[in-house]
């Protein structure tokens, strides 16, 4: 078979299971057992592909017929232009989540915080867009802060900090890192835990821990909103990333926990996916 029989086959299979995108996916999981990129594979496309090609692609598209994301079985996201390292322990990085790191970017601030920074991607795009900003990151899952620290190999450094939100930081060494912040950004767990098992197979296989936010999906967003108030410097500011539906609540829950000029930031497809407030003065 051609490579371009072999991506025709796939792809049916692919579509008739249900995937989304099943030619962009059949060709990415084609360049990836080829060792080629995607231009690569259409310039070669009349050529016929090895037995042992046909076999070794086989096993990835299984897996990704059986409902295991793309990212997964790469091994890797792009996210802001950067490759990202990814596993099952951490979150996929998604285009939503630019909205939070541009969000972040205009904002003037030296020190900036990413809780529940998972693969590390915002703390790192952070770092890679500023350098002169100082990132700091924490997560409570070891396993996603090994994936984040192989993300900053050959990048500039990011501090990162194994923690349940905040309840590490007091016990840090003096200078570990800032004692306030001028700025906290979050994309935490904020699906709530019912609308989980109506979640596609794709997102299911990623960790529930980076998803589930419980009841309503703001349990941790509640906490982040009233435990940073004594992490950010005076006037600074917090942006957290979720729902559009939740905006109106999270709102409320800011203006009634102190924060001001509160204001909400809108993703690709043009609906309210971050939301920020300031510290008192
Ligand atoms: N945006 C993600 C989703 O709906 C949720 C990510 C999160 O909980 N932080 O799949």
């Amino acid at each position: 078979m051609t490579i371009r029989e072999t991506l025709t086959e796939a792809s049916a299979r692919l579509s008739a299971a249900g995937i989304d995108t099943p030619s962009l996916d059949a060709s990415l999981l084609l360049a990836e057992t080829l060792g080629a990129n995607r231009t690569g594979l259409i310039l070669a496309c009349n050529e016929p592909l090895s037995g042992e090609g046909y076999r070794r692609f086989g096993q990835l598209l299984d897996r990704r017929l059986s409902g295991e994301p793309v990212a997964y079985i790469l091994g890797r996201k792009e996210f802001r232009g950067l490759d990202f390292k990814v596993s099952p322990a951490v979150l996929i990085p998604r285009p939503d989540t630019e909205t939070l790191v541009e969000a972040a970017l205009k904002t003037v601030s030296d020190t900036v915080l990413d809780l529940c920074t998972g693969s590390g991607a915002v703390a790192i795009a952070l770092k890679h867009e500023r350098p002169a900003l100082a990132v700091s990151a924490s997560d409570i899952s070891p396993e996603a802060l090994e994936v984040a620290r192989q993300n900053t190999v050959n990048a500039e450094p990011v501090t990162f900090i194994e923690s349940d939100l905040f309840a590490a930081f007091p016990t840090l060494p003096q200078g570990a890192a800032p004692r306030r912040f001028g700025m906290i950004v979050s994309n935490p767990p904020y699906v709530p835990s019912a609308v989980i098992p109506t979640l596609s197979r794709e997102v299911r296989s990623e960790p529930r821990l980076a998803l589930d936010g419980g009841n309503d999906g703001l349990d941790l967003i509640r906490r982040i909103i009233s435990e940073a108030r004594e992490f950010l410097v005076p006037g600074g500011l917090l942006l957290l990333e979720a729902d559009p539906g939740q905006m109106e609540t999270i709102g409320s829950i800011l203006a009634v926990q102190g924060y001001t000029g509160i204001q909400t930031f809108r993703d690709l497809s043009q609906r309210s996916r971050v939301i920020g407030g300031r510290g008192r003065e």
